[in-house]
């Protein structure tokens, strides 16, 4: 199901409609070329449109589900048509209502998207993105500088699925208790970290797999991507169970040096059989 199509315009903002078989980058560049902001971060983040909403895509300070209007489809019970509102969605980290209540009955069909003209939300404040703007010379970034930004360095850091098998962020970023974080801190001072409130804090996944020795460490067919730990990598040939049990072991070591639990990212969808990847 293909097609971008504009559904209203005002002198501030616009509301697009995506079929959700349109490519994700595609639309991302459809939308930064025409100056329409809001999804700029989330450049070459793969997949369709309709899987955005899923998990709520997001990188780089920036989720899917900030610009989402309405997500439409038909619940394949009975083949009836829903309409959700982004607040209907539920949105978490990773998380939306299509993950839990509505799994594998709904299908998406298109996605809503209210993008602004002007007044852009400039988000530099995450990961290596001013220090990228910075090498590129580019001291007032418009949407355009930030997309090309974030191209590069997802470039630079991630490994390309079609040469080297993997899911991207294998693990979601744990969050836990201000008090846990605090004995963290005592025993690693330089612990990177994000205060979501008074009781919370997001601690990088990638930041623990690391101190546990497992960066750019290979084990037989599978591993770690060397640049970035939160990747695990099929080097050629790995079944799923490789995969699994690695990221089993990552989760034992990460729990045993931190006390934390690390939740996995990605679905899997069978840990039955012996999958060839
Ligand atoms: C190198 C790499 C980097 C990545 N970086 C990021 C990142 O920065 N941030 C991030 O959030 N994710 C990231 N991902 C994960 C991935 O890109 C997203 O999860 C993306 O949305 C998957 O899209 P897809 O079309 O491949 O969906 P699939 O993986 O095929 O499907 C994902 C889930 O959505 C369901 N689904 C798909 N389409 C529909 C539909 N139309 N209706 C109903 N259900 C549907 C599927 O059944 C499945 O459960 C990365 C992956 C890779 C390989």
């Amino acid at each position: 199901m293909k097609g971008i199509e504009l559904v209203e315009e005002s002198d501030e903002e616009v509301l697009v409609r995506a079929a959700a078989g349109e490519s994700w980058d595609d639309l991302v560049a459809y939308c930064v070329v025409r100056n329409w902001g809001g999804l700029e971060n989330l450049s070459l983040i793969p997949g369709t449109v309709g899987a955005a909403p899923i998990q709520n895509i997001g990188a780089y300070g920036m989720e899917v589900g900030e610009c989402i209007e309405w997500v439409e489809g038909i619940d394949l019970r009975d083949g009836s048509y829903h309409s959700f509102t982004g607040r209907e969605c539920e949105f978490g980290y990773r998380d939306s209502i299509f993950k839990r209540r509505w799994k594998n009955i709904f299908f998406i069909s298109s996605v809503t998207l209210r993008l602004r003209k002007k007044n852009h939300q400039i988000r530099v404040a995450y990961g290596a993105i001013q220090q990228t703007l910075q090498a590129m010379n580019c001291t007032t970034p418009g949407i355009d500088n930030i997309r090309a930004a974030v191209i590069s360095i997802r470039k630079e850091k991630l490994p390309d699925p079609a040469i080297t098998g993997n899911a991207g962020s294998f693990f979601k970023n744990p969050v836990v208790t201000s008090s846990l974080f605090a004995e963290l801190q005592e025993q690693y001072p330089h612990i990177p970290h994000f205060i979501l409130d008074n009781q919370l804090v997001k601690v990088p996944a990638a930041w623990l797999i690391e101190q546990c020795g497992w960066k750019g460490k290979i084990s037989g067919r599978v591993g770690v991507h060397p640049q970035q730990a939160l990747v695990l990598i099929n080097c050629g040939g790995a079944t799923g169970s490789e995969i699994i049990s690695l990221a089993e072991n990552i989760q034992t070591s990460v729990r045993e040096k931190f006390g934390i639990a690390l939740m996995m990212e990605v679905n899997v969808i069978s840990s039955q059989r012996d999958v060839q990847l």
